[in-house]
C-alpha cells in the first residue's frame, strides 16, 4: 500500500498527543432519567386487564363488488366496502367497535366529518332501534375511527357497514406494496375501556406503482477467476419491488476483456429482477452498471465496486435489524426475506420484530413466534444467504436492544417481562448462547440508551451507529439521531472504556430491508441524469469480514468486531493498524516504533471528507471527489487505552465508519 507522503501535516488538529481517558467504572442505574415508565405500566396494564368475552368478538370482512378485489396500488386511493358481524356475546350499549387501517404508511385516517377529503367513511347499520356515533382519535398518520353503540345493544349477526373511501377522493393505502396488509379491527364489548383485537381482521394485497428506478447490485470483493452475480431489480417510486416490467437492461462498465452481456431481457415473469452470473477475468476495481429506457426516462444505477484482489478481506453485507407486519411494520415476513435476497442482495439478515409493540405482540403469540423462527429457517441457505432467528427487546426505559440467535434455539425474553426487564436480566438470560445484542439509536429518540450497564464483554460486541433514525456515533456525526442526548453518543461510551464494534442497519418499517437509504420516506432524493449524484437517504447496513457465509463464521467475526457500518451505500473499508484487522484489541507492545493506520477506501460515488477519530478528537481530511483513497495514517504517540477509527463521507452525504481499533 502506498504511504501518502505529508499527510500528517494535512491533519488539522488530531496530531497532538491524546491523554487516555479513564476507564470509569459504572454503576447500573434501574431508573435512568428518560425513562418512559408510563409507557411499560400502560402495557402491564392492558396485560393484566380483565377482557370480557365480547372483546375482539365478532368478524369483519370486505365486500368487493362482483366478489373479487381489484388491483390495489401503493400510494393510491382506493375505496372499502366493509362489514362487521356482531360475535355470539352481542356489543353492549356504550360499547365500541374500533377500526385501523395499518398506521404510518399513508392510508387516509378513516373520518365522518369531511365527504370531500380522504379517508371519508360512512358507517350504517340496519339493526332497528341502535345508534351508531363514528369519530376519529388518534393523529393523522396514525388514528382510528371509534364507531359507539347506542339505543340497544348489537345482538349476534347483525352487522355494521363502514364505506371507507368510497365516496369523493377516497382513501389512500399504504405507499409500501404488501401482501396481506390489514383493515384492523377491534372491539370492546361490553363498554369498559378496554378493547381485544380480531385477528384474523380483513387483508389486502397493494401491489407496486410502476417502475421508476433501477438497483445493482455486486459482491464488494471477489477472487480473480471466481463466479460473481450482478443482481438487478426495477422498483417504483417508493422503493417497491415486483414492478410490471418487460424489456431489455443495458450492461455499462463492461471489462473488455470479460464475457459480459451487453444486455439482458427481463419478461414479465421476471417480476423486474433479474440476477446474472459474471466471471471475474481479471484483477482490479469493476463498476458494473445498468442502464434501462422506462417509458420516457432513461434510468441508470450503478453497483458499488466489485475488488477483484487475492487477498483482500471479503465482505459480507447484511440487515441484523428490520420490521414486518407482525409488529409494526409492512409486509409479511416471508416477503421481507424474499426482498432482502432478490431485490437488495443481502448476504446475511435478522428479521427483529418488537417483543411488544405495534398492533400484535409476538411476546403474547407463541403462534406469531414460532411462524417467525419457522420463515427464517425456510430462507437459511448458508453460502448463499443467512438467515438468523431474532427479535427487538423494546424497553421504554434502558432504550431498545436487538437479539440475535446464531442457531435456531431462539428463545424471546420479553422487556415487559419482570425478570427481563433490564439489560443485565437479559444477557442473564441469554449467558452461553450463540447469541448476541446491540443497542440502537442510543443517542437520541424515541428512547435512548441506558449506559450505565456497560455492554457484556461477550454477548454484546457491536453497536448500532446508524439507522432510518440516523446517527448516534457523536455529536459531530452528520445525519445526527432525533434530539441527541450529550452523555449517551457511542463515542461517549467508547471514551468510558467500552469496546463496541460498529454496525449499521435499516430499522425500516418500509418491507425493504437494504434498501431504506434508497426511500423517500427516508429522504431520499433523486439527482438529475448525468448532473448530479442521487442524494442518499437515511438508512443503515452492516459489512462483515469473513471468508465464508455461515452463522457461525458471521458469530466469530461479530465478536471480533470485524465489521463496519454504513448509512447504506456498499462502501468498501479495510484497514489494518499495525498489521491488526479493524476491531482489534492491541496490545501496545504489539505497536511498534511508528504505528499507523492503513486504509483502502472505495467510494460508491465520490469522497468528500475523511475523519480520523482518535480517542475523542477528530481530525478532518477533506478529500478531492476521488472515489478511492489509499494511505497510511500516522498515530504518533499511541498510548494504552486509546481508540481510533475512520468515518468517511461521501459528495452524495452516505456515510461510512470503521469498528475502532483499541490499543490494550
Ligand atoms: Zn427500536
Ligand atoms: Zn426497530
Amino acid at each position: 500500500m502506498a504511504a501518502l507522503l505529508g499527510l500528517a501535516a494535512l491533519w488539522g488538529c488530531g496530531t497532538e498527543t491524546v491523554e487516555p481517558k479513564p476507564t470509569r467504572p459504572v454503576v447500573d442505574d434501574p431508573d435512568p432519567p428518560y425513562a418512559l415508565w408510563s409507557k411499560v405500566e400502560e402495557f402491564r396494564q392492558d396485560l393484566a386487564a380483565e377482557r370480557s368475552a365480547s372483546d375482539g368478538g365478532g368478524t369483519a370482512y370486505i365486500r368487493w363488488e362482483e366478489g373479487v378485489a381489484p388491483v390495489i396500488r401503493a400510494g393510491r386511493a382506493a375505496g372499502f366496502d366493509l362489514r362487521y358481524q356482531v360475535g355470539s356475546e352481542g356489543i353492549a350499549v356504550g360499547g365500541q367497535i374500533h377500526f385501523m387501517p395499518e398506521p404510518f404508511w399513508g392510508w387516509s385516517v378513516p373520518q365522518t366529518v369531511r365527504p370531500n377529503r380522504g379517508g371519508f367513511t360512512q358507517v350504517t347499520t340496519d339493526a332497528e332501534g341502535v345508534d351508531l356515533e363514528a369519530f376519529s382519535v388518534g393523529t393523522v398518520t396514525a388514528g382510528y375511527l371509534v364507531i359507539e353503540v347506542g339505543g340497544r345493544d348489537l345482538r349476534e349477526g347483525e352487522e355494521v357497514r363502514l364505506e371507507y373511501g368510497m365516496q369523493g377522493p377516497g382513501a389512500l393505502v399504504d405507499r409500501h406494496a404488501e401482501r396481506g396488509a390489514h383493515l384492523w379491527f377491534y372491539v370492546d364489548g361490553d363498554g369498559d375501556g378496554v378493547r381485544g383485537l380480531i385477528a384474523d381482521s380483513p387483508t389486502v394485497d397493494v401491489v407496486a406503482g410502476p417502475a421508476a428506478r433501477v438497483v445493482a447490485t455486486t459482491p464488494s470483493v471477489v477472487r480473480p477467476g471466481e463466479t460473481f452475480s450482478l443482481n438487478i431489480a426495477l422498483l417504483d417510486m417508493h422503493g417497491n419491488d415486483n414492478v410490471e416490467f418487460e424489456g431489455a437492461v443495458r450492461i455499462r462498465n463492461r471489462p473488455p476483456t470479460w464475457d459480459v452481456p451487453e444486455q439482458v431481457h427481463l419478461t414479465p415473469e421476471d417480476g423486474g429482477r433479474k440476477r446474472i452470473e459474471i466471471r471475474a477475468e481479471s484483477s482490479g476495481i469493476v463498476r458494473l452498471g445498468v442502464e434501462v429506457q422506462i417509458g420516457e426516462t432513461l434510468v441508470q444505477a450503478e453497483a458499488g465496486p466489485t475488488w477483484i484482489d487475492a487477498n483482500a478481506e471479503r465482505v459480507f453485507w447484511g440487515d441484523l435489524h428490520g420490521h414486518s407486519n407482525f409488529s409494526d411494520g409492512t409486509g409479511k415476513p416471508d416477503d421481507w426475506f424474499d426482498y432482502a435476497r432478490h431485490t437488495a442482495a443481502l448476504d446475511f439478515v435478522c428479521l427483529t420484530d418488537h417483543d411488544h409493540f405495534g398492533v400484535r405482540f409476538i411476546d403474547q403469540s407463541p403462534d406469531l413466534w414460532e411462524e417467525l423462527r419457522s420463515v427464517a429457517r425456510a430462507h437459511h441457505a448458508p453460502g448463499e444467504f443467512v438467515t438468523l432467528p431474532g427479535y427487538e427487546w423494546t424497553s421504554w426505559v434502558h432504550g431498545h436492544r436487538h437479539v440475535v440467535f446464531f442457531d435456531e434455539d431462539a428463545e424471546l425474553f420479553s422487556s415487559v417481562d419482570e425478570r427481563y426487564q433490564t439489560p443485565r436480566q437479559l444477557w442473564q438470560a441469554l449467558e452461553g448462547r450463540d447469541a448476541l445484542t446491540f443497542a440502537h439509536h442510543s443517542a437520541g429518540d424515541p428512547i435512548p440508551t441506558n449506559w450505565t450497564f456497560a455492554p457484556d464483554p461477550i454477548l454484546e460486541p457491536v453497536t448500532e451507529v446508524m439507522s432510518v433514525h440516523g446517527s448516534s456515533e457523536a455529536a459531530d456525526s452528520p445525519r445526527l439521531v432525533r434530539n441527541p442526548r450529550p452523555g449517551n453518543f457511542v463515542r461517549d461510551v467508547l471514551d468510558k472504556g467500552a469496546t463496541l464494534g460498529f454496525i449499521g442497519s435499516g430499522d425500516s418499517h418500509d418491507g425493504h430491508p437494504g434498501l431504506p437509504h434508497l426511500s423517500p420516506v427516508y429522504g431520499w432524493r433523486p439527482g438529475r441524469l448525468d448532473e448530479d449524484v442521487d442524494s442518499m437517504g437515511t438508512g443503515g447496513v452492516a459489512a462483515v469480514m469473513g471468508e465464508s457465509l455461515t452463522r457461525a463464521e458471521l458469530l466469530t467475526s461479530l465478536r471480533a468486531r470485524k465489521c463496519y457500518a454504513t448509512s447504506g451505500p456498499r462502501m468498501i473499508l479495510q484497514a489494518t493498524l499495525s498489521g491488526y484487522p479493524v476491531g482489534a484489541s492491541i496490545p501496545f507492545a504489539d505497536l511498534g516504533q511508528n504505528p499507523s493506520l492503513d486504509a483502502v477506501i472505495l467510494g460508491t460515488v465520490g469522497l468528500a471528507r475523511l475523519d480520523l477519530i482518535r480517542s475523542g478528537a477528530v481530525s478532518s481530511m477533506p478529500l478531492q471527489g476521488e472515489r478511492r483513497f489509499m494511505g497510511s495514517l500516522p498515530l504518533e504517540g499511541l498510548q494504552a487505552g486509546e481508540y481510533v477509527y475512520l468515518r468517511i463521507l461521501q459528495e452524495d452525504g452516505s456515510l461510512a465508519w470503521t469498528s475502532p481499533f483499541f490499543v490494550e
